[in-house]
């Protein structure tokens, strides 16, 4: 079986000393993709933090340390895979922007948020559970998308040599419980509901119409999948592989949000799928891999990792419970598993995967 880690570089180096170690874990473990975050992370409770950018981005107004050149060399020499994650609608700044030029015109604002329903409290609250409102970049603006484009490019133009591929993270409108109960109303999505519905405010009520809603999916999956679309071109000009961290809640979050995975495996868009279905429930993640499997139908050589937690947002599995849900990952027709995340595996749980790799 194959086995992929996700990790959080900073955090990762920091807690073995150096890159070469993390890349040496991965190899005596049978590890051969460590799918690796490289932006800022803010201290959470969650164990993994960076004080800054990890790889050697000139795009970004934050502070560069570039740990992803040597751990690339490292990989290369021991055949792992490292891939960084990319994030389309990071809010970090990039060179030549103010917060004020992204925020709030540029992010996601509920209809109430938008000022566009009488009545209520315009100061505008989150809402409960959501992305916030005025400060999470909406796909819709072309300037947005635009800047992942940037970003990418910068990318590929500073690690090209080593890099052998890059995996799509958030890539997406905020999550469903916010924008499809709540859609965004910023001026594109406005403007986008005004020529596709001849309206201007969309509320949840009218998306109980199946067209109505059909034509939201439908605009929200022509943005994000063209965005991956160009980003497949720039990738496959540079030799690399494109993948992407996918939502796992396929009918509920993923496609609500132009999240078609499924459609961008099918057609070649990606060459891995890493779903993250994080479920400490045995039958929920099993039901949801045989989904993700039929989901894609022939996928030709696109990969399906059916993603594992050992500790997540979503609950925590010990390491016995992790080698079940891998086996069950594989019966259902996964190509590999990937493991969420590394700070959270032990050194003995690193050695009790081995035997899943073999
Ligand atoms: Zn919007």
């Amino acid at each position: 079986m194959n086995l992929a880690v996700w990790g959080h570089l900073w955090t990762d180096a920091d807690r073995e000393g150096d890159v070469d170690a993390i890349v040496r874990r991965c190899r005596d473990a049978g590890i051969g993709t460590y799918l690796c975050h490289t932006y800022p992370i803010a201290r959470n409770a969650s164990g993994y933090f960076s004080p800054g950018l990890t790889y050697d981005a000139t795009v970004f107004q934050a502070e560069s340390q570039d740990l992803l050149s040597p751990l690339l060399r490292s990989a290369a020499r021991e055949g792992v895979e490292v891939e960084p994650w990319l994030l389309p609608f990071t809010a970090d700044l990039l060179k030549g922007e103010s917060r004020e030029d992204l925020f709030p015109r540029r992010a996601y604002q509920s209809a109430e948020y938008a000022g566009l329903v009488p009545g209520i409290d315009t100061e505008a609250p989150d809402l409960p559970g959501a992305a916030k409102n005025g400060a999470t970049l909406c796909p819709s603006w072309p300037e947005n998308r635009a800047r992942a484009m940037r970003i990418l490019d910068d990318l590929v133009e500073r690690c090209g040599a080593d890099l052998t591929g890059i995996d799509l993270d958030m890539v997406r409108y905020p999550n469903a419980d916010t924008s499809w109960h709540h859609p965004c109303h910023c001026e594109a999505c406005r403007a986008a509901y005004r020529e596709r519905l001849g309206v201007d405010v969309l509320g949840e009520e009218d998306l109980q119409r199946p067209g109505v809603a059909y034509e939201l999916t439908r605009f929200r999956n022509d943005v994000i999948g063209g965005m991956v679309e160009e980003m497949r071109y720039i990738t496959s000009k540079a030799g690399l592989r494109l993948t992407m961290s996918a939502r796992a809640d396929l009918y509920d979050s993923a496609v609500l949000e132009g999240q078609d995975w499924p459609r961008w495996a099918r057609e070649g868009l990606v060459d891995a799928v890493f779903t993250m279905s994080y479920w400490t429930d045995r039958e929920i993640h099993l039901g949801h891999a045989r989904e993700h499997a039929a989901a894609m139908g022939s996928r030709g050589s696109c990969l399906h990792f059916d993603g594992v937690g050992r500790r997540s947002s979503m609950g925590e599995n010990p390491i016995d419970a992790v080698l079940d849900l891998a086996r069950d990952a594989a019966a259902a027709g996964a190509d590999g598993v990937s493991i969420f995340h590394y700070n959270a595996l032990t050194n003995a749980d690193f050695q009790r995967l081995r035997p899943l790799a073999d």
